[in-house]
């Protein structure tokens, strides 16, 4: 090799990968791991099952490349939240899950941030915390918060309480103001908050503190290895994409339709679900319809999917005009929760019926993108494709008309590449 090479590892929802890049991006090395089911009293050990497999892909990393390793990152799912001692690290209490809602604190955490803010939501991270801090009577003085990447990372650096500002979002920091906002800052418990640097911040060398058989595993790794900050598992996913000037986007066509941004400016609009993520001096700005390929497979198997696309002329536009829902109810970019799905009629050719909600489903992603321009955004110059339906060539060409774009692609969208993007970025 004779080269460095940086690590990337990606916390999912179902496991975890690795992927090992060269400063090109050719990747070295990759591979995955599901988590195992650790169970304490009834309920799946997650911290536990995070750590071992993080340690389990550090010891997929092939021998041979562990010296080359310059400097590792870690991206993790968003709002996942550990509540630890803030000396030892150990967790105090199961951690809240990405999904998990805690409706008891939104009416308290509504009451303290600004209307329609990112924290507003009953899974943000603030109201996890909230939740927490007004449920649990232990002791607080020890206390501190962390993501799911913040807890992993320090199990490499060993430098308890540092977080990024991708992370710390659905906290209430403010990546503007660089700080958190005086609401935040004047509540008892923003004491447990994290300080925050900015994602890829080379934060120290590979810790050596650790147990035998850790050490072990981390033996073959360079001892100046660096440890950088994190990231969200989706802003993981799209620097996969390396779309990196404004105007660019990537859409993630899986369950969801997913769209991401990368702007100049900042917009968020509360009502659509539409926020910004800070990316240096840009802003990654995102909103999500129920619209995608979950609707898709209702309707047809993967293969008829296949088998049907190739029979759709794309350059021709489908007359028909539905709103391909899984269930009732849309977000963006129409903010309608009582939105029925509209998959009617349904011509005898299935060719036609796919071909009408392929259509369809570009006709929203073209909303989607102009909506986002009418918020304040950059207008999208470009788009790339992650997640299954990026594979239907056909979308691809209706895509292109309808949006007036092109579209292609992403070479890349797994986002343990992305976080090795960011390893990357932490050390040059
Ligand atoms: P998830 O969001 O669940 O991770 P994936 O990214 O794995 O989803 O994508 C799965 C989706 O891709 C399915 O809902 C399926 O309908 C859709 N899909 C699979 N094959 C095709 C195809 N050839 N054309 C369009 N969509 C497809």
């Amino acid at each position: 090799v004779g080269e460095r090479l940086y690590l990337g590892m990606d916390f999912g929802t179902s496991g975890a990968r690795y992927a090992l890049i060269d400063k090109e991006g050719t990747i070295f090395a990759e591979g995955k791991r599901g988590y195992p089911l650790y169970l304490s009293k009834e309920t799946v050990d997650w911290t536990s099952s995070w750590k071992t497999t993080l340690f389990s892909l550090l010891e997929d990393v092939p021998v041979s490349l562990r010296p080359f390793v310059a400097s590792i990152a870690v991206d993790g799912t968003s709002a996942t939240t550990i509540i630890v001692d803030s000396t030892t690290g150990e967790p105090l209490c199961r951690p809240f899950l990405y999904n998990e809602s805690c409706p008891d604190a939104l009416p308290i955490v509504k009451s303290i941030a600004p209307a329609n803010h990112t924290v507003c939501s009953s899974s943000s991270t603030l109201c996890k915390l909230v939740s927490w801090w007004n449920s649990d009577n232990s002791n607080k003085d020890s206390v501190l918060l962390l993501h799911q990447a913040d807890w992993l990372l320090w199990l490499l650096h060993g430098t308890l309480g540092v977080s990024d500002y991708n992370n710390a979002l659905k906290v209430g920091y403010d990546p503007e103001l660089e700080s958190y906002p005086p609401w935040l800052l004047s509540q008892p418990y923003s004491r447990v908050l994290p300080s925050v640097q900015a994602p890829g911040t080379s934060i120290r060398i590979l810790y050596f503190e650790l147990n035998l058989i850790q050490k072990n595993i981390l033996a073959g790794f360079p001892k100046d290895c660096i440890v950088c900050t994190g990231t969200t598992d989706s802003i993981a996913a799209f620097l996969a994409a390396r779309a990196t000037k404004p105007g660019k986007a990537v859409t993630s066509l899986g369950s969801t339709l997913a769209i991401k941004l990368l702007s100049t400016n900042k917009i968020e609009d509360a009502r659509f679900g539409v926020y910004s993520h800070r990316l240096g001096d840009k802003w990654l700005v995102g909103g999500a319809s129920n619209t995608g390929g979950a609707v898709l497979r209702q309707i047809f198997t993967d293969e008829q999917l296949e088998k049907l696309s190739e029979q759709i002329n794309p350059m021709e536009a489908s007359p028909l005009d539905y709103y391909p829902l899984h269930a009732v109810g849309e977000r963006f970019p129409v903010a309608d929760l009582k939105m029925e799905p509209r998959l009617h009629p349904r011509p005898e050719s299935d060719v036609e019926y796919l071909h009408g909600i392929l259509e369809s489903i570009a006709r929203i992603e073209a909303k989607a993108y102009s909506l986002l321009k009418d918020l304040g955004a950059t207008q999208v110059e470009e788009v790339f494709t992650a997640g299954g339906g990026a594979k239907n060539e056909k979308w691809i060409k209706i895509r292109e008309r309808v949006l007036g774009l092109p579209v292609s692609r992403a070479l890349q969208t797994e986002a343990a590449y992305g976080a090795a993007l960011l390893a990357l970025s932490g050390v040059q």
